[in-house]
């Protein structure tokens, strides 16, 4: 292994060289998925690579060139502007889209949205798109500003001085949301998705969390029939729904916070850890 790895997920661009590959042409223009499965298996062969049990990953799209194999790239569309593709196409929206197809969002439903990183951008910007009320909670005072004003979140509270529970029963007859969708994997956030959801509601996760979490199933599910679900990355199929969303008028536009050339990454990168970014563009440099 090298001393360092190319960072990068998320990316629109063209064939520059498409090999033995028939069903690609040079110039046609692409997205990318990650999930690179075993093409074997259950999952895989449903185009469901994300739940491969050897999967691989691929990435390393912070580049002006990358090698990925065929079943990582998706076709996309001619007259969709890269800037728009590059949303559309990657996990901040697809993994709000594979959550909410999960949950069918009525209009005027009130959702809790926990965090508003990149995740919690993506959920909000369709949840607005679906006609929800969307209630935030996020620590980072940037983030909550740029989600109040770009992504159009109806009320953005802050955990270290509002009262979460408070807020959320005096806007649902104080049994609390019906859903929350859990986007910062913090743990703590995790279990107050749990206890602050209304009885037979539903919890969906959508941040990671490796570190573990401890709950009281008889308090936190059992007793209150709650529905848990996770929502993991996305599919071919799943980026041709969110097109025929982007052809009805789903606005992703605000979740763009900076649009920088490729040799300016190291520097937003360190801006993006400190939570100062909304979604950033990497454009390669002319
Ligand atoms: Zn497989």
């Amino acid at each position: 292994m090298g001393g360092y790895q190319i960072p990068g997920h998320e990316m629109a661009g063209e064939v520059a060289d498409p090999g033995n590959v028939k069903s690609f042409k040079t110039g046609d223009r692409i997205v990318t998925q990650i999930m690179d499965g075993c093409g074997e298996c259950f999952y895989c062969k449903n185009g469901l690579y994300q739940f491969c049990g050897s999967l691989k990953y691929e990435g390393r799209t912070h580049a002006e060139y990358v090698s990925l194999p065929e079943k990582c790239v998706i076709k996309a569309p001619d007259d969709i502007p890269y800037d728009m593709l590059v949303l559309l196409g990657g996990d901040t929206v697809g993994v709000a889209n594979r959550a909410l197809s999960q949950l069918g969002i009525k209009a005027g439903q009130t959702v809790f949205v926990s965090g508003a990183g990149p995740i919690g951008l993506g959920v909000t910007a369709l949840l607005k798109h679906y006609g929800a009320i969307v209630i935030v909670s996020e620590p980072s005072a940037f983030r909550r500003d740029f989600i109040k004003t770009r992504v159009k979140a109806d009320l953005v509270l802050d955990p270290s001085r509002d009262n979460i529970k408070e807020e959320l029963y005096s806007r649902t007859e104080n049994i609390g949301p019906e859903i929350i969708i859990e986007c910062s994997g913090n743990p703590g956030a995790q279990l107050n998705a749990l206890e602050l959801v209304r009885c037979r509601g539903t919890v969906m996760f959508c941040g990671e969390n490796y570190k573990g979490l401890e709950i009281i199933p008889s308090n936190h599910i059992i007793h209150k029939e709650v529905t848990v679900k996770g929502a993991f990355y996305f599919t071919a199929p799943d980026f041709r729904h969110i097109l025929s969303l982007y052809r009805n008028g789903l606005d992703v536009s605000g979740l763009v916070s900076h649009k920088v050339p490729l040799k300016d990454a190291p520097y937003i990168l360190d801006q993006f850890v400190h939570g100062l970014t909304g979604k950033v563009i990497l454009h390669p440099q002319e």
